[in-house]
């Protein structure tokens, strides 16, 4: 699979910055992020962000929905870890996890405090930053706004990342 060079304009992706970081995030994983969004609502729901870093820019390729055992409810999302390790290595053996994502029905387009403790909960020596998607709306989903977050190893804050281009 080839990846579109970190110079050149990645075409149907959208750029997300926020101070030296630069993430691109593909239109069809967020399309596909707000149907299963709605697909769940008025339970939370969610999953993987994965993709592959070039130049030390992150793409976000693809995303995965929530494994059988994942627990969802209007009190929040827990993933099936053991389940989305496997479903990386069989079916995205070329890409890497990058991050997760998660949905507020109904909520505030912000993380809570357990879910930015959840989130650092991913950070460690080898992997200082990741990604977070939350979609937040209506509780049917029906018109959900994207927010896309880096938390770094150090920093007290999730970074919230600003769109920058509509390619
Ligand atoms: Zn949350």
């Amino acid at each position: 699979m080839s990846v579109a060079c970190a110079t050149a304009p990645a075409p149907g992706a959208v750029l997300y910055v926020s101070g030296p970081y630069r993430v691109w995030v593909r239109r069809t994983v967020l399309a596909k992020a707000q149907r299963l969004a709605r697909v769940r609502a008025p339970l939370e729901t969610g999953g993987l962000l994965l993709g592959q870093v070039v130049d030390g820019e992150a793409h976000v390729l693809a995303l995965t929905g929530p494994g059988r055992r994942a627990r969802r409810s209007r009190l929040g999302y827990e993933s099936d870890g053991a389940r989305d390790t496997r479903l990386v290595a069989r079916v995205y053996p070329q890409l890497h996890y990058l991050g997760d994502w998660h949905t507020h029905p109904g909520g505030p387009a912000v993380l809570s405090a357990t879910d930015v403790a959840s989130i650092r909960g991913a950070l460690s020596p080898s992997r200082p930053e990741v990604l977070h998607l939350l979609l937040a709306g209506p509780a049917d989903m029906g018109d959900a706004v994207a927010s896309l977050f880096t938390l770094v190893c150090g920093e007290s804050a999730a970074r919230r990342m600003t769109p920058e281009v509509a390619a």
